[in-house]
């Protein structure tokens, strides 16, 4: 059968879930999956990927650290070993990471952070943002093998899938070695990730004024909190939680954005959310003409009362 590739990543042998989306919506094309999997308890993988679709899983084997021109040249000879039409990874680092590097050693060209995954025929059809995501673009890949990475939150994870067959491939090794990775430091849920994500601007007036925002996320157990550019440029929030052009790229079921004006650059990271609710005291603000709900008010009073109506429909449910 017709195969597509699919670079799982995973920690410890249990994947992350964007690249459990990124089989499921290989798995929806009809097509066979194969996953790839690479790194330390890559094998232990197995049992996870065969229930969300994998029919075949690779796991690569040998070499000390993780090499990213190492892991693109084991993914371009599993391409070719399997005959796959395609190779898929999640929109993530390490996926934008390898997109590239694999369709340069396929000679194909790469589509970036597609929300749409299709084939028809044979054909490859994609969706993904351009302009900073003002507008959506409809591609047909022509390459002879299409080269994607797939934008997180936005395809469904397959189940009731079947024992998978594991093959096992010493890596190729590469010039490039990962050799030490800093953790962040906490557990945080990260915005990518996050079902829900409840982001705070430069309306909250200080860093403490997050304390509403995270109580708000908290409330809603699977949030993560984000941030506009100009309280990371301030200095209040991390990076690793700005959302825009020059942070992360979310699609979460709902985005909170509290206290955010909606430049262009900030929706460029947000707007494929799937429920977007906007509160700001401006009923001029843009961000506005993206929400599906809006509320116009102060966020230090508007916040509080919806913290509290989360807590009591949580707690009736
Ligand atoms: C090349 C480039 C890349 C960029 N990349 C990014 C990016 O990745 N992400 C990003 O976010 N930005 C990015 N920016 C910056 C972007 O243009 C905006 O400057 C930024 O998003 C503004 O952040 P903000 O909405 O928090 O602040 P502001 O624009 O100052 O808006 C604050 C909002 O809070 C509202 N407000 C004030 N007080 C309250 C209150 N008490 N209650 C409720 N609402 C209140 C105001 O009405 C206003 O709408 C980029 C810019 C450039 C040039």
């Amino acid at each position: 059968m017709t195969s597509i590739l699919v670079f799982v990543e995973h920690r410890d042998g249990t994947p992350r879930r964007a690249s459990l989306e990124a089989l499921g919506a290989a798995a929806a094309t009809g097509l066979a999956p194969i996953a790839l999997v690479t790194g330390p308890g890559a094998a232990q993988a197995a049992a996870p990927l065969s229930a969300a679709g994998a029919k075949k899983l690779v796991v690569i084997t040998g070499g000390d650290h993780y090499s990213p021109d190492g892991t693109a040249a084991d993914i371009a000879a599993a391409v070719g070993a399997h005959a796959a039409v395609a190779f898929v990874a999640a929109a993530s680092s390490a996926g934008k990471d390898l997109l590239g590097r694999v369709a340069g050693l396929l000679d194909c060209a790469p589509l970036a952070d597609c929300t749409t995954f299709t084939c028809s025929g044979g054909v490859f059809t994609v969706q993904r943002p351009i302009l900073a995501g003002k507008a959506l673009v409809t591609v047909q890949s022509q390459s002879k093998v299409c080269c994607a990475t797939l934008r997180s939150n936005t395809f469904a994870v397959a189940t009731g899938g079947g024992a998978a067959e594991v093959t096992t491939v010493a890596t190729k090794g590469g010039k490039v070695k990962v050799t030490g990775v800093a953790a962040k430091g906490d557990a945080k849920l990260d915005v990518k990730e996050a079902a829900v994500v409840v982001s705070g601007g430069r309306g909250l007036r200080e860093a403490a004024g997050f304390k509403i925002v995270e109580d708000l996320a908290a409330a809603f157990g699977n949030a993560a909190v984000g941030a506009s550019r100009a309280v990371v440029d301030s200095h209040w929030r991390p990076h690793s939680e700005q959302v825009g052009q020059t942070g992360k790229t979310v699609a979460p079921q709902l985005y909170v954005a509290v206290g955010i004006s909606g430049a262009i650059q900030h929706l460029a990271g947000m707007r494929t959310s799937k429920v977007i609710v906007a509160i700001n005291k401006d009923a001029a603000a843009p961000i506005f003409k993206v929400a599906d709900y809006g509320i116009v008010g102060d966020a230090f009073e508007v916040l509080p009362a919806l913290t509290e109506a989360v807590k009591q429909a949580k707690a009736a449910n």
